[in-house]
């Protein structure tokens, strides 16, 4: 039995002081959460804070990027040690906003991936096609890619540890999620690649959530899909109030 893990990506949003008020808020909702595994990330000025809140609870912290490098000239980067110090245990990975604005591939996605899991970090590997691709029928090629390229060389036992995160580009701030259907459909094709690629152990344990326009409302349908093991939430994750309702809902 799969342990549900919803995690807010709180993206380019929130102060310091704002990040703490939110974090607490949501202590104030989650901190004795056990049932679900519970991760709020935001922004890297932020981390420190809100680990400092959340430190006497259940509540997990995670970072929206992670250099694949160990440390020296690489302006701008943030590496694991970093992370670790500020008791950050999850990693978002190749989100579809940093493959498009900022040019990430899966190679480099890669590497952070297999970083992260050497450094005991967990990464969140997203993956997910653009309206474009579901359009031509190509969700389950672009899919496909992301999932075997990303996870490369990744070994069958780092599959409890790992997340993948499905985010159909084109329902990730649009109001427009994907039915539990199309989602379920996804998640099951991404398992199965998981199964081919390191066999059916591996593939029963990898935790993959869904993202995009989740919502209280809409969260308890997705979550009853048998291969949606979770959410990784956007707008919905700024409320302490939506984020707390869709991990009740889990
Ligand atoms: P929204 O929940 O705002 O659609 O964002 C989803 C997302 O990109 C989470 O990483």
């Amino acid at each position: 039995m799969r342990k549900k893990i919803i995690a807010g990506n709180w993206k380019m949003n929130k102060t310091v002081a704002d990040a703490v008020e939110l974090a607490n808020n949501v202590k104030l909702e989650l901190a004795d959460c056990k049932e679900v595994d519970v991760v709020l990330c935001p922004p890297f000025t932020a981390l420190k804070s809100v680990s400092d809140v959340v430190s006497e609870t259940l509540i997990n912290v995670g970072s929206q990027n992670m250099s694949s490098e160990e440390d020296g000239a690489y302006t701008g980067e943030i590496s694991h040690g970093m992370l670790k110090e500020l008791f950050v245990r999850y990693v978002i990975l190749g989100h579809s906003e940093r493959r498009e604005y900022y040019k990430e591939n899966d190679f480099w996605v890669n590497k952070k991936v297999i970083k992260a899991l050497e450094k005991n970090l967990r990464p969140i590997l997203c993956v997910g096609e653009k309206l474009e691709d579901r359009e031509n029928g190509n969700t389950e090629k672009v899919v496909e890619v992301q999932v075997r390229e990303g996870l490369k060389d990744v070994p069958a036992s780092a599959y409890t540890e790992l997340v993948i995160a499905y985010e159909p580009v084109w329902a990730i701030g649009t109001g427009k999620v994907a039915t539990s259907a199309q989602a379920q459909e996804v998640h099951a094709f991404i398992r199965g690649i998981v199964k081919d690629m390191v066999g059916a152990e591996a593939a029963d344990a990898v935790r993959i959530q869904y993202g995009g326009s989740m919502k209280a409302a809409n969260a308890p349908e997705l979550l009853s899909q048998p291969d949606i093991d979770g959410g990784l939430i956007g707008g919905a994750a700024l409320d302490a109030t939506s984020f707390a309702a869709i991990v009740k809902a889990a």
